[in-house]
């Protein structure tokens, strides 16, 4: 079957180093066939759009098999006309992809700056949040800008975006989810990214990393907040004790990966004298650890300077930039 013609889905992919991320806008009246993980809705002049959002490790397969099952493709004939398409990942697909639509690239920081500028238009009121032990959403008014954004990903990139045209990319680490994510598969052997995660809820850093109060015995200085938990040495006990349980490592490669990035954020908040801090990309995925530990280095390292700064954390922080290549396609 194939649809009529204003009931053709917009599809838009942003393939990346490790995951495939598809956003597909359909139109009111569309009926589909599977589940997604998140729905938006996003109404503009014209029309009324629901957008869905799904992702995958990167796999032509099982990319077409997502389509199949969603009904965009039937019996090998496609019913899609454009792919939006961006991601450092997307010229790899190129080819295979074309034979299923016309292709329309996209760069992945406009696709990012685009993302933004639709969520700042739409005002969609708990897409921005805090998280401290909870989530608090914020409720802007105000528009967003300016703001450092770092998005994590298998590598973490930082830009600066003054205003909605206006960005930079100003710095970048390459210690972000994927040296997590293969770290991580060294110590324990385990490659699923949730169940990692999952273990982290169990898991201490006590007995992996040498602690700020186990260093300084005694010492306590008035900026050093005095919390125990702060790491001095990652992984400065494994060579004392090296039969630590699998949860305990994973435990502290993650505040090893959240603290180097958080510090590295904070410096550069401070440096362009701009105090929003967004922190997005699919290695936050909204998993309740990394986001306390993000929160509790970022706040920890603004405290050291004598300021009193969160991060910012976004809703559907993995799609910001297939939502972008979706603005873009409908503009
Ligand atoms: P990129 O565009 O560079 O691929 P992403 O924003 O897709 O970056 O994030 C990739 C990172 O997300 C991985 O390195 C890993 O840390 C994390 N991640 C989250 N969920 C998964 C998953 N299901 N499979 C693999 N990695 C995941």
């Amino acid at each position: 079957a194939s649809f009529s013609q204003n009931l053709i889905p917009i599809v838009c992919l942003d393939i990346g180093g490790t995951l495939t991320k598809l956003t597909f806008a359909t139109k009111k009246g569309f009926i589909l066939n599977c589940e997604t993980i998140e729905e938006l809705k996003i109404i503009t002049e014209n029309e009324d759009y629901e957008i869905h959002f799904t992702s995958h490790p990167n796999s032509l397969d099982v990319l077409i098999q997502k389509l199949e099952q969603i009904g965009f493709i039937d019996d090998g004939k496609s019913n899609i006309q454009n792919f939006y398409i961006t991601g450092g990942g997307s010229f790899k697909y190129y080819d295979q992809i074309q034979n299923y639509g016309n292709i329309i690239r996209i760069n992945e920081f406009d696709a990012l700056k685009f993302g933004f500028k639709l969520l700042d238009s739409i005002k969609y009121k708990n897409t921005y949040f805090t998280f401290n032990n909870d989530i608090e959403n914020l409720q802007l008014t105000a528009s967003i800008y300016p703001f450092i954004l770092v998005n994590i990903g298998s590598g973490v990139s930082i830009l600066k975006f003054d205003n909605e045209d206006q960005f930079a990319r100003i710095s970048g680490t390459s210690l972000g989810g994927g040296m997590f994510l293969g770290l991580s598969h060294l110590f324990t052997g385990i490659n699923d990214f949730d169940e990692l995660l999952r273990m982290t809820k169990q898991g201490s850093n006590a007995a992996t990393d040498l602690l700020m109060n186990e260093v300084h015995l005694g010492f306590q200085s008035p900026s050093r907040n005095k919390n125990e938990k702060h790491v001095a040495v990652s992984m400065g006990k494994l060579k004392q004790n090296p039969n630590i349980n699998q949860s305990d490592i994973v435990k502290s490669l993650l505040y090893m990966t959240t603290y180097n990035i958080s510090q590295i954020a904070f410096l550069h908040s401070k440096l362009h004298n701009i105090e929003r801090v967004f922190f997005s990309g699919h290695f936050i995925r909204n998993h309740e650890e990394t986001l306390q530990c993000i929160n509790e280095a970022f706040s920890y390292f603004s405290k050291l300077d004598q300021q009193n700064r969160h991060p910012y954390f976004i809703k559907h922080d993995g799609f910001i930039g297939s939502l972008g290549s979706f603005w873009n396609g409908i503009q």
